[in-house]
């Protein structure tokens, strides 16, 4: 979290709020959230330019400027984008970087484990530290993200398939929520082998995997952990989950117990019965 679904709901909700609104100044309250360029860099170009247009493209939102600069956030696993008519006085808690609107509105970003980070580029060039962004994959709610594509990207690794839906060079957009969604949708053990998938089973998770975005989108993201929109108001895709946080509790299928898995330092819910392991 977040993912593409509360990415791209943040974005559509600060769009008219924001557009060609001008940017008088900023101030930064932790410095190591300017991933790109330097502290100062940032702030002295952040002044009196308008923000033309707003735009996502995996987890990152990209504020397109008058002065040919993108300002790009990547929220992580915490950031939060807050739009204030008024702004506060005092600094919200985990507020990081403050931008102030001309006529008194404004967005805060506020980030309680300071993962999230904020970059000035200008439009099109991409530093090193914004490889991530430059990398990406095709989106599931892509036109051109078909089975082919994904046949293509996965049918010959020996990984597990969760890693590789996981991995944003190939499913731009996708964490660990809607993975978790979308594989027990397509009745696929998370630790099956990407190469003994058989096509139908691609087929089958390509679809799912649009599925559960298209609903999360609906229902404008799930408010685990630290998600809210730029009105602080929840999304409501975690209240129907089909696995994810359910663990011990009954699978919506054959009631069987949803498990937990352990990926590193992510965790993976599925249904043991429903989803068959392919190693
Ligand atoms: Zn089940």
């Amino acid at each position: 979290v977040p993912e593409l679904p509360e990415v791209e709901t943040i974005k559509e909700e600060l769009y008219p709020l924001v557009i060609n609104k001008m940017i008088i100044k900023t101030k930064i309250f932790r410095k190591d959230t300017i991933g790109y360029p330097s502290v100062w860099e940032f702030q002295k170009s952040l002044r009196n330019i308008s923000i033309l247009d707003l735009k996502r493209r995996g987890k990152y939102l990209i504020f397109l400027l008058s002065n040919n600069l993108n300002l790009v956030v990547h929220l992580r696993l915490s950031g939060q984008l807050r739009y204030y008519p008024i702004l506060p006085t005092k600094p919200e808690k985990f507020e990081r970087v403050r931008f102030y609107f001309k006529n008194n509105g404004g967005i805060v970003f506020i980030e309680p484990r300071a993962l999230g980070k904020l970059y000035l580029i200008t439009n099109g060039q991409f530093p090193n530290e914004l490889k991530g962004l430059k990398e990406l994959g095709l989106e599931p709610l892509d036109r051109d993200f078909n089975y082919h594509y994904l046949y293509n990207k996965i049918h010959h690794r020996q990984a597990q398939i969760k890693s590789l839906l996981l991995d944003q060079k190939i499913c731009a957009g996708v964490g660990n929520i809607y993975s978790d969604e979308a594989l027990f949708l397509a009745r696929i053990h998370p630790k099956s082998r990407a190469h003994k998938l058989t096509l139908e089973e691609i087929k089958r998770l390509t679809r799912t995997l649009k599925f559960v975005l298209k609903k999360a989108l609906s229902l404008k993201g799930s408010s685990v952990r630290d998600y809210v929109r730029p009105d602080g108001k929840a999304g409501h895709y975690h209240l129907n989950a089909y696995v994810y946080n359910r663990e011990g509790k009954a699978c919506v299928v054959c009631k069987n117990k949803i498990e937990v898995l352990r990926f590193g330092n992510r965790r993976s819910r599925f249904c043991p019965n429903c989803q068959t392991l392919k190693e």
